[in-house]
């Protein structure tokens, strides 16, 4: 007897090919199986159209900024995945900048780039390293581009004479990008972040968007709205006042939020709870509170505890069923919780903000807990580190990075640590800026040549170690005209990189316009530092190395874009490990 195994939901074509079948064989069973905890991924994978719609989370914010809406936005993708649907997060910036990319971090923080090579708001990590999706162009959008894409459409002359207005044109285009990206890859959900906060004049058309999205698809659109309860010392009470006046704002532009996530430094008991849902039209089961949490990988855990996705999946009409484990996350959670032995990273940078180096901390501390070790990060000035203090800057470090950046400010300061960790023989992690200062650097001072210096930041230098590009010579606009995204990379066998990434061939994500001189290459090798990493087709540089140390590696690449919760880098993971055993040996 055969027995033919087909399974989906309302898929007709499976039952007649068995018909057929059973045609030909009579014994033959048929057994249709009908997987409904899944249903959306099977049918979007294995037949890839959508039976089912795909559905529209909105996230707002209100009251204040720097909430961490793109921690709740991820968290919200995660426990979705979790219970097996296919997700995206996309994040509207309401600024006119095309993309962050000409930003200085100090505005918005780090500049974050996908594999598709754009250059997007740092909450685009959040996305990737809390759901392990990867994000594209499609994934970030600024009102500049969204603005841009309207202008060269009239001046094309597709809007056939119309006066070109925000409301429809601009809305239009919004609603457009919001739901091409849901149409493009059958995702379940789509979950689109609005940057700024409510009542800025730049977010308004992206509510007017919103508004017409929900009264379109009705219950396949839900809104979830971030407000902030303050705690009033002087007083002794938890405020919801604010709370109030920002859903009172959304409802005047036509929104009645579905969600409501608090904000809060202090517990919430009930009565608080009670009250914001009977005064913003909520229902109580749909306010949560999100406190603050020793980490931000606990919020996932802290919102499915209070039920935020089964709220969501239930005002979509959806029944939510049991409550999936998150099992591997919580096992990461665990070991981080006791992790309690610390290893120092300095990092030597020149961007005193928490969040100009975002994924790089991120990426460490993720390292640290797999190697059962909390990472303790110090902020070291470039700008401040001088021959005379280096020693004593970098005293108590079990490793350096030498972070990313641009232009001339601090660079000297990244060169003199480059130099004392190298000659030090503490472990060493040079990212792109951070390598071209560790190429330069060992130029200066194993070579001979005291004027090495990259041709960015010295352009008349004989010993230009560091190069502009042939295609980037002529390029006068600065904006997305880098080396942008995810570039092919082999490796040297029996070089570190190798014995770190196991393999030979990988895919790592780049931004920057200079890059290593090959015509000094010989000498390098000659004098101790491989070039064990580069680009097949182009032949550029991506990986050097200096065997006879711990760990000395520079990296023309950006591997904290890739690092995830659940799939940390191996060269962050390898190198927090020597930076241990290194601890370790000194004691
Ligand atoms: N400024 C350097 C370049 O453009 C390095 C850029 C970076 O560190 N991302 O090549």
């Amino acid at each position: 007897t055969t027995l033919f195994l087909t399974y989906g939901v309302t898929n007709r074509k499976n039952p007649l090919t068995q018909k057929k079948r059973k045609k030909a064989n009579p014994l033959a069973i048929n057994v249709f199986i009908v997987n409904f905890a899944n249903r959306l991924n099977i049918i979007n994978n294995k037949n890839n159209k959508t039976v089912t719609e795909t559905k529209y989370i909105f996230v707002t914010g209100g009251v204040v900024s720097s909430l961490g809406k793109g921690i709740i936005s991820s968290s919200i993708g995660k426990l979705l995945q979790a219970r097996g649907y296919n997700i995206t997060i996309q994040k509207f910036d309401p600024y006119i900048n095309i993309d962050p990319g000409t930003l200085n971090p100090y505005e918005h923080g780090e500049c974050y780039v996908t594999v598709d090579g754009m250059e997007t708001d740092l909450d685009l990590g959040h996305y990737e390293r809390f759901t392990g999706i990867q994000t594209t162009k499609a994934n970030s959008l600024t009102t500049g581009r969204i603005y841009k894409a309207v202008i060269d459409k009239e001046r094309r002359g597709d809007y056939l004479g119309k006066t070109i207005q925000v409301v429809p044109h601009i809305t239009n285009e919004i609603k457009r990008n919001i739901k091409l990206l849901g149409e493009k890859n059958h995702y379940d959900f789509v979950i689109t972040e609005i940057g700024g906060t409510i009542g800025d004049i730049e977010s308004a058309p992206y509510l007017e968007a919103i508004r017409q999205m929900k009264w379109e698809l009705g219950k396949n659109a839900v809104c979830v709205h971030l407000t902030y309860v303050p705690y009033l010392k002087a007083a002794g009470e938890l405020k919801t006042k604010p709370t109030q006046h920002s859903v009172k704002e959304l409802q005047s532009v036509g929104i009645q939020p579905d969600i409501l996530v608090l904000r809060t430094e202090k517990h919430l008991g009930d009565g608080i709870l009670k009250k914001v849902a009977s005064f913003c039209n909520v229902d109580f089961d749909c306010v949560v509170q999100s406190e603050d949490l020793p980490s931000i990988y606990e919020v996932p855990v802290n919102m499915q505890n209070q039920g935020l996705d089964s709220a969501i999946l239930k005002k979509m009409g959806i029944e939510p069923g049991e409550t999936p484990a998150l099992g591997p996350w919580k096992s990461f959670l665990e070991r981080r919780q006791k992790a309690t032995e610390e290893v120092h990273i300095g990092l030597v940078g020149k961007y005193d903000l928490q969040d100009a180096y975002k994924s790089i901390r991120e990426s460490l501390s993720q390292a640290g807990t797999y190697n059962d070790h909390k990472t303790v990060i110090t902020f070291i000035n470039s700008e401040k580190l001088t021959e005379e203090n280096v020693a004593e800057k970098l005293q108590g470090m079990d490793g350096i990075m030498i972070c990313p950046g641009f232009g001339q400010r601090g660079t000297e300061g990244k060169i003199v640590a480059a130099h004392y960790t190298r000659t030090h023989d503490i472990p060493t992690f040079g990212i792109c800026l951070g390598m071209q200062m560790i190429v330069v650097e060992f130029a200066r001072n194993v070579l001979g040549y005291e004027d090495a210096n990259s041709r960015e930041l010295d352009e008349k230098t004989e010993h230009n170690v560091i190069d502009i590009m042939e295609d980037q010579k002529n390029i006068t606009d600065l904006g997305g005209t880098m080396r942008l995204g995810a570039y092919e990379c082999v490796l040297k066998q029996g070089s570190r990189a190798f014995e770190i990434y196991k393999k030979e061939h990988i895919q790592e994500r780049h931004r920057h316009r200079y890059e290593f001189n090959n015509s000094f290459e010989q000498e390098y090798e000659r004098a101790g530092m491989k070039c064990v990493g580069r680009n097949p087709e182009s032949d550029l540089v991506e990986i050097v190395e200096i065997p006879g140390l711990k760990w000395y590696i520079g990296t023309q690449f950006h591997p904290e874009y890739s690092s995830t919760v659940l799939n940390p880098h191996p060269l962050f993971l390898d190198f927090v490990k020597t930076a241990i055993a290194c601890k370790k040996g000194k004691k």
